[in-house]
């Protein structure tokens, strides 16, 4: 295996996705050649900021039960007929015609 290849088969090795002959191909590569397994472990490094930064971000599904929220708390995402009536203004404070004795 050369130089080149190696390098095409470098993320798929990250990912243990060649095959067995493959996988011992590279890894005999690496091992010999300083060129290939600089970037090799430069392509660790950056897995590495990668695996750090997923972990900081939320957990899955975490996102859309805060997509669902927002849509719940922003009124332009719900049906106009959510809310029963229109919110009641200053001018109903002490009202007292009746309307509420049907809760
Ligand atoms: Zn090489």
């Amino acid at each position: 295996m050369d130089c080149i290849r190696v390098s095409q088969n470098l993320d798929d090795y990250l990912d243990g996705e060649l095959g067995r002959i493959r996988q011992h191909a590279v890894a005999r590569h690496l091992y010999a050649c300083a060129a290939c397994s600089a970037g090799f472990t430069f392509e660790v490094q950056v897995r590495q900021l990668l695996w750090q930064k997923c972990r900081d971000e939320p957990p899955e599904g975490l996102r859309d039960r805060i997509l669902e929220a927002l849509a719940v708390i922003d009124p332009t995402a719900l049906p106009p007929n959510a809310f029963p009536g229109p919110l009641p203004g200053p001018f109903d404070a002490g009202r007292d015609d009746g309307l509420e004795s049907g809760h």
